[in-house]
């Protein structure tokens, strides 16, 4: 049995979108609801496939005949005729696969028009202006998708006459000149192709379904599939919908438009969309014309707007989502050509999710689940700090929110270049086109001098993401010479400008940028979220500042606060390699003591912002040599301390490079040198000897703490066996700074976390210091300080043995991070940079499981230690820290695993909270 290829609208299923494509099955569904759609049908998906296949580069067999029995299906509709010379069917072959692609694959209008059916449209219409124009439209698309000739040669011919003609826009054009540039055109293929136009409407119908099908495989849609990682499983072959051609470009009673049921930019529940009077439906995406707003046609066309309202009702109650669609009016009867999913920013899913769940429109859990957790990390992109005055250079229409910074770059291909060098590029165009995504890609924002709201690159960039202005009408765009023309102003390639397309204004330079604030809509939708969700979510947050942000995002405590990054500040630094430099457990204990108070204070700052959720400190875990200059780096500053020993004088230049060697010696000399030239001032000798003998020491310390593989060196609980006194010391200030806020009347709950766990003897180790200390802090602050004591889970043994290490834990932390080094065996730097891409290429590992949770392995481990440790201590509180703590997928793991909390990055919290929503929510399609 032959299978059935072709479908007609009346017939085709609309939810079977792998087989008939986005808009084939959209089609289908809106003709079969009752919307106004002109007749048409579609071809499959499969019958792509199976044309890509065949070695012949022939239609599947019977295909044709198929074709021809819904083409008389369409003639009998609209009482026109395929290639009659008098009253001649046009049809539309249209792409449509079923991920959307927008402007990736090809479309071809007003197909059947050869020199004979010209003239039966021109008396089926008496608007022979009209005709010639669709004919020329005609000969240019069907030349460029189904020849292959570029449109340029088309363009020159256009704009030729043009400028001979003085005409600004192609209305201006009289009919003289439109029959002139489609007798110019068909010269134009014959020179290109050495041969003529084809004039049989049936070859044409025939090239150009194998166009469309080919484009599938095209540059522009393979790349666009592999950047958005659209995998055959969810979209094979392109279908092609053939749709009665209905005409806006018929006088001043038709006119051409795309809507938006609600804002896609803000989402509010308004009509948002574009249109423009007497025009064909490309002319409003191509930007050619700048169209006006949907609400102008209120007066414009009373009757045909109060339409357009009520087809915008029946899509969003008939898809309960908000639709993105195409309208035409023709002779005041209006069509809908096509619908779908509406791509929206964070800013409007967040909005429409919650407004649609308070109409009645959607339910909690649906209005959550339309939300992509990763999506929202939008809504974390900076906008021009307001503060910040400056004249915009130009202003255009605000077409992607957000604003960025960057070189301008006048085309798609030095972008990428530039871009993928490390430079921040904004690409700067008239206008956009397909074939410039790889630009977009690499760009940090996206500027157009024409077209409008819903142009090309601002439909692009809103679903990259990127901040887009578009239509800036008062910037001239020279690709040629390299440089754009801003009133009196040149801007040359190269020169920093900022876009925002929050309000569309462009400046010169760059302007400080800050960070967003959380609508009331994404408080509404995550206070939902939280209601469902059954993991917590905190934070890793090492700063009272970073805890207070935390704090804003919603976490719930900080789960992972990592004592080394205050080591690390420049007024710390010193006192921690005195720490590493003393040779008696007296000595360190002596820098010990100068950093206890540092300590403290951090803690209590970090304790107070969070109060009263838990603050879970990690103590010091990396190996202490990473807290000194590399070997290397130490022996060039002695080497370059001894030259300075010999002459004793400093340049200017040397000033500077003297911060580098030793900041110590350089503020004494500043304070020394009291403002005299540099080569007045001379250094002293004994402060130069007292910085080598230092550094000398230092080196002599980095060459025995150096270790052949850090990573599983001495670090982490490891560095407490051997040094008791630093642990002793950080639980201190941890214990103190709880009693000091107690005392204040704080409710304060800290966390005491052991990292690199193997052995429950090494968490008995620390309990012992940690009763000691408890003891004296609360005899010398006279309060009971309450805490938890717990354990990192990040070594395999203590996956193992997490029976063992519960009977000492009262929560268990995963640090996934190293867990999955360990589980693999990989060093993490190593894997990423040396050999991960080729396992991923290879589909040996298609994720990087330091960024997506190794379920099998890692996730195994982890499950193993859940059961173990909560076979011991029910009541166990188990969490995440690691990385994958802030990763939906992973997440959605945890929860299944059963841990009480993910903790990750601040600004990531909101992605979490989603994601554990979401988790709970899809429980039951869990399958792992
Ligand atoms: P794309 O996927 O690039 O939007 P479409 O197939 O939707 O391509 O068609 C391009 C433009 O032509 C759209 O504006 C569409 O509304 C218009 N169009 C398509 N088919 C017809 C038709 N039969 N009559 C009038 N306009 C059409
Ligand atoms: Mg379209
Ligand atoms: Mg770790």
């Amino acid at each position: 049995m032959m299978v059935k290829h072709v479908f007609s609208f009346l017939e085709g299923d609309g939810k079977n979108k792998k087989l008939l494509g986005g808009k084939g099955a959209n089609l289908c569904e809106m003709t079969q609801i009752g919307l106004n759609v002109p007749p048409g049908f579609v071809i499959s998906t499969e019958a792509c496939v199976q044309y890509l296949e065949a070695p012949n580069g022939e239609l599947p067999e019977g295909l044709l005949d198929a074709v021809k029995v819904h083409m008389a299906d369409i003639e009998r509709a609209t009482g026109k005729k395929f290639g009659d010379p008098d009253n001649p069917l046009l049809v539309s072959v249209r792409s449509g696969s079923a991920m959307s692609m927008p402007g990736m694959m090809d479309t071809v209008l007003n197909l059947g028009l050869n020199s004979q059916t010209l003239h039966g449209l021109i008396r089926q219409t008496s608007n022979e202006r009209f005709a010639y124009d669709a004919y020329r439209r005609f000969i240019q698309i069907f030349g460029k998708v189904a020849m292959g000739i570029p449109d340029q040669y088309f363009d020159e011919t256009l704009d030729a006459i043009k400028v001979r003609a003085g005409a600004i826009s192609d209305v201006d054009l009289t009919i003289e000149d439109l029959k002139e540039i489609v007798e110019l055109f068909h010269n134009v293929v014959e020179e290109q192709k050495f041969r003529p136009f084809p004039e049989d409407v049936w070859e044409q119908l025939n090239i150009a379904i194998k166009a469309v099908f080919n484009s599938w495989s095209g540059k522009r849609a393979v790349d666009y599939r592999k950047q958005f990682n659209i995998t055959l499983d969810q979209a094979n072959g392109t279908a092609v919908s053939i749709v009665a051609m209905v005409f806006g470009n018929m006088g001043n009673d038709s006119g051409t438009g795309v809507g938006f049921t609600r804002d896609p930019a803000t989402g509010e529940n308004k009509m948002f969309g574009e249109y423009l009077v007497n025009a064909q439906g490309e002319d409003v995406v191509a930007g050619i014309r700048t169209p006006r707003p949907i609400q102008a046609m209120a007066q414009e066309m009373p009757d045909l707007y109060h339409q357009l309202e009520e087809l915008r009702d029946r899509l969003e109650k008939h898809y309960r989502e908000v639709q993105d669609f195409e309208f035409t009016i023709e002779k005041g009867i209006l069509y809908c050509l096509q619908t779908r999913n509406g791509k929206m920013n964070a800013t409007a899913m967040v909005r429409t999710s919650v407004e649609m769940v308070n109409e009645g429109l959607l339910t909690k859990p649906e209005g959550l689940l339309r939300i992509n957790p990763e999506h929202l990390e939008q809504l974390l992109y900076p906008g021009l700090d307001p503060n910040f005055k400056a004249e915009p250079l130009s202003q255009g229409l605000p077409a992607s929110p957000g604003a960025a910074s960057g070189k301008c770059i006048f085309d798609a291909d030095s972008a990428e270049r530039i871009g993928r060098a490390g430079q921040k590029v904004i690409l700067v165009r008239e206008e956009t086109k397909p074939e410039d995504i790889h630009g977009f890609f690499a760009s940090q924002g996206i500027l157009t001098s024409r077209g409008g709201k819903t142009s090309h690159a601002a439909v692009v960039a809103r679903g990259m993401g990127k901040p887009c202005v578009a239509g800036a009408e008062g910037i001239h765009v020279d690709t040629e010479h390299r440089l754009a023309i801003v009133g009196d102003r040149v801007l040359h390639e190269g020169d920093i400008i900022t876009i925002d397309g929050g309000t569309g204004n462009v400046y010169l330079g760059e302007i400080p940028t800050i960070e967003p604030e959380f609508s009331s809509y994404l408080h509404t939708l995550l206070d939902w979220a939280d209601e469902s969700a059954k993991l917590g979510v905190m934070a890793n947050a090492d700063t009272p500042e970073a805890a207070e942000k935390a704090r804003n995002y919603g976490a719930v405590g900080i789960g992972l606060c990592r004592t080394e990054r205050m080591f690390n500040a420049v007024d710390r630094l010193p006192l921690v390699i005195d720490m590493i430099l003393a040779d008696t457990v007296e000595q360190r204990k002596e820098a010990l003591n100068r950093l206890l108070p540092i300590q403290r204070s951090d803690f209590s700052g970090i304790l107070k912002a969070m109060a009263p959720y838990p603050v879970t400190v990690r103590l010091l875990d990396p190996p202490i040599h990473e807290f000194l200059p590399s070997e290397g780096e130490l022996e060039v500053q002695i080497e370059d301390l001894r030259r300075l020993h010999d002459t004793a004088r400093l340049t200017e230049k040397n000033v500077e490079s003297l911060k580098l060697i030793d900041p110590m010696l350089h503020s004494n000399y500043m304070a020394q040198r009291q403002g005299l030239p540099a080569f007045f001032a001379s250094l002293d000798l004994t402060l130069i000897d007292a910085a080598l003998a230092k550094k000398e020491l230092m080196l002599q310390r980095a060459r025995i703490l150096k270790e052949v593989n850090p990573m599983l060196g001495h670090r982490g609980v490891r560095l407490a066996v051997s040094f008791p006194e630093i642990y002793e010391m950080q639980i201190r200030a941890i214990l103190e700074a709880a009693a000091d806020c107690i005392k204040e009347g704080i409710e304060v709950h800290p966390e005491i976390m052991v990292p690199q766990v193997c052995s429950v003897l090494e968490l008995e180790y620390v309990q012992k210091i940690i009763d000691q200390v408890k003891k004296e802090v609360e005899e010398s602050h006279g309060v009971e300080v309450n805490f938890k004591f717990g354990s990192m889970v990040e070594v395999v043994r203590a996956c193992i043995t997490a029976d063992e290490l519960a009977g000492a834990s009262e929560f268990f932390s995963f640090g996934t991070n190293d867990l999955t080094q360990a589980t693999f065996s990989f060093s993490r730097e190593d894997a990423e940079n040396k050999f991960l891409p080729y396992y991923q290429q290879q589909n040996i590992l298609p994720e990087n499981p330091f960024e997506s949770l190794d379920v099998k392995g890692v996730g195994n481990l982890m499950k193993l230690a859940v059961k173990g440790g909560r076979s011991v201590r029910p009541d166990l509180k188990i969490g995440i820290c690691g990385e994958h703590g802030g990763h939906p997928a992973s997440i959605r793991f945890c929860h299944h695993a059963g841990l009480d909390y993910v903790s990750c990055s601040g600004p990531r919290v909101p992605i979490a909270r989603l994601a554990a929503a979401h988790a709970t929510m899809l429980e039951k399609s869990y399958d792992k």
